[in-house]
């Protein structure tokens, strides 16, 4: 998806200001994404927020279905 947009002037956090023409693009200075319209910026944290949260489910599965199949046999078989 990179849709061209009219070119814009953009800041990032660190203050370094380039022209973007994509949602979003990478600082040259710091390296952080900065996005086209701060409303990206919002909606990417939110996905980020969404991103962690899954993976600290499955983790969490994981973590259940290792105890699950392989530590109570084991226990269960030492008994
Ligand atoms: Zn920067």
């Amino acid at each position: 998806m990179s849709t061209s947009l009219p070119p814009k002037e953009v800041v990032c956090q660190c203050g370094h200001s380039f022209t973007s023409e994509q949602h979003s693009n990478w600082c040259s200075k710091c390296g952080r994404q900065v996005f086209y319209d701060p409303k990206d910026q919002r909606k990417s944290r939110i996905n980020n927020i969404y991103f962690t949260a899954l993976i600290v489910v499955v983790v969490l599965f994981l973590t259940y279905f290792f105890i699950e199949m392989i530590l109570t046999p084991v226990l269960t078989n030492l008994r």
